[in-house]
């Protein structure tokens, strides 16, 4: 059975006149004009609860796009029975046909949902068009591709040997019981494969997405719908973690954690998950990408404008909310004031705004939380006297959560900022003895707990090799000569391991094998 090889999604370029950006602006504009009712999908029901919330753009916090109905401990029991429900038919269902409906999905998402769901997530997660289009568009069809390509792989593996008279074989179960994808706002695709990879392999699935997200989530499970996944297969509930978190983890039924989000709650869910662990009929899988400080070092071989501009895009694009952002970075004191005039020009002419403005760069950061505790490190580098703000340093929620891109250098290389991860626009420098390049390496690797992404840029090969020998752990994406952020689904597997997660490489087969248990059948004649 031939499963079609795969390419990367091209990007749309969305330029000025262009019929793709009258498109997507008459969609934004289109969403912004409606108030969403937006129910919770649990089996064949839309659940309304009539609690509702408001759902605002976090760059115009007093508009609201519409609302969405909370549920309490009953809808996550439901959503579990409807997922367990709907196990046996899905799971006996020819893998070939779980393949066509997400490749489906796939097909909608670049077709006549793509205006759709980039609008969303332009509105919901305040993304520019450009950092939608390689997220909501881009890599969730890369992610759905892919999969069902590695799917395809996994179950035409070789089988075990075999001899006279004796036929072995190895069966890729689906786990037995239901998934649970917990999943983050700031990557739509995130939102859509956590639950659709474990789904794939034959498991039923319920799906909390973070409240931030369920704007984008809703059109997600539109497309879901109209591809043909079954009622019950993927059930979406918004519900508060603690109220989902009680009853999903002492369910005996319960299999595996699909889980993107903070090292704080991963840690909370795996202690949890351990103290209970004599209720479940089998070990859970654990899968989770959490937190990240990811690095930029340069050597003083490095070109200072290509460190520059990676600096930039790497740390500022979608406000840095990526685990992956650059978010420290150690230059070397021979490149540092040539470094520092390409940054400042470069952040000179970048513009801050909503997204409807199709020329800013930036955007607000997700919610007033964020925008508080990414405020109060800004405020405090503001008055240390090893730390001098050389760029930004504004923060403004009256209209929306606006922080500008904001860089920090600092005399002391474990300041709270090269050392905390903050989840918004704030790049922290430490300037380093040239000549210092080993010392500086070491610092990288010891400086945080995070083990997410990394970049060293360099001409030298010997520095690159001791830069790539010394930092094996420091990171599970390491970067040669380009920033730290963009990993592309079949080219840059993506995933770290320490504090940032189990690396389990979202959009791989590493990945999918998690959501098997394979039975090993051997047959006499
Ligand atoms: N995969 C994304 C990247 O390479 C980051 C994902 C995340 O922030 O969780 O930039």
């Amino acid at each position: 059975f031939n499963i079609p090889n795969p390419v990367n999604e091209p990007v749309k370029a969305y330029a000025a006149g262009s019929p793709e950006r009258k498109e997507l602006q008459a969609a934004v504009k289109e969403a912004r004009a409606k108030q969403l009712d937006v129910p919770m999908y649990i089996g064949s029901e839309e659940v309304r609860t009539g609690k509702t919330r408001p759902m605002s753009p976090p760059h115009d916090h007093k508009h609201i796009l519409g609302h969405f109905h909370e549920g309490d401990a009953s809808h996550v029991k439901q959503a579990i029975n409807a997922a367990l429900g709907a196990k046996h038919d899905w799971e006996n269902l020819a893998w070939e046909q779980r393949a066509a409906i997400f490749l489906k999905a796939a097909d909608l998402i670049a077709g006549p949902y793509r205006a759709k769901i980039n609008a969303a997530t332009m509105l919901g997660q305040s993304k520019n068009a450009m950092q939608a289009e390689i997220d909501a568009a881009c890599e969730f069809i890369d992610f759905l591709r892919f999969n069902v390509k590695y799917m395809s792989e996994i179950y035409a593996q070789q089988p075990p040997v075999s001899g006279n008279g004796v036929w072995n074989r190895l069966e890729q179960r689906p786990l037995e019981g239901f998934v649970f994808a917990l999943t983050p706002f700031n990557f739509t695709a995130i939102a859509g494969n956590l639950p659709t990879s474990a789904a794939m392999m034959g498991n039923t699935i319920v799906w909390k997405p973070a409240y931030t997200q369920i704007y984008s989530a809703n059109v997600l499970m539109e497309v879901f719908k109209e591809a043909g996944v079954p009622d019950g297969v993927i059930n979406l509930i918004y519900v508060d973690g603690p109220t989902a978190g009680e009853v999903i983890f002492n369910h005996p039924d319960f299999a595996g954690i699909h889980f993107t989000g903070s090292t704080g709650v991963f840690q909370h869910i795996w202690k949890t998950i351990g103290g209970n662990i004599h209720k479940y009929k089998s070990y859970p899988r654990i899968v989770g990408e959490t937190g990240g400080k990811d690095f930029v070092i340069a050597h003083k071989s490095a070109d200072a404008k290509g460190v520059a501009v990676g600096l930039v895009r790497g740390a500022f694009e979608f406000q840095g909310q990526k685990c992956s952002a650059a978010s420290r970075a150690y230059i070397p004191s021979n490149l540092w004031e040539d470094v520092k005039k390409y940054m400042l020009e470069d952040l000179a002419s970048i513009k801050m705004g909503g997204t409807e403005d199709f020329t800013n760069f930036v955007n607000a950061v997700i919610d007033e939380k964020s925008f508080d505790k990414i405020e109060s490190y800004i405020t405090s580098a503001k008055v240390n006297p090893l730390t001098e703000i050389i760029a930004g340093g504004n923060c403004d929620k009256s209209k929306g959560y606006f922080i500008e891109p904001t860089v920090i250098v600092t005399q002391d290389p474990m300041y709270t900022t090269m050392c905390e991860e903050i989840f918004g626009p704030v790049l922290t420098i430490y300037v380093y003895n040239e000549e210092h390049y080993e010392e500086a390496l070491e610092l990288v690797d010891q400086t945080s707990p995070y083990a997410l992404t990394g970049a060293v840029f360099s001409q030298d090969r010997y520095a690159i090799d001791l830069a790539t020998q010394k930092l094996k752990n420091a990171a599970g994406n390491f970067y040669i000569n380009d920033k730290p952020t963009g990993a592309v689904v079949g080219q840059q597997p993506f995933g770290g391991a320490r504090a940032s997660g189990t690396n389990d490489k979202a959009g791989s087969m590493i990945n999918l094998l998690r959501w098997v248990s394979p039975r090993t059948i051997k047959e006499t004649f």
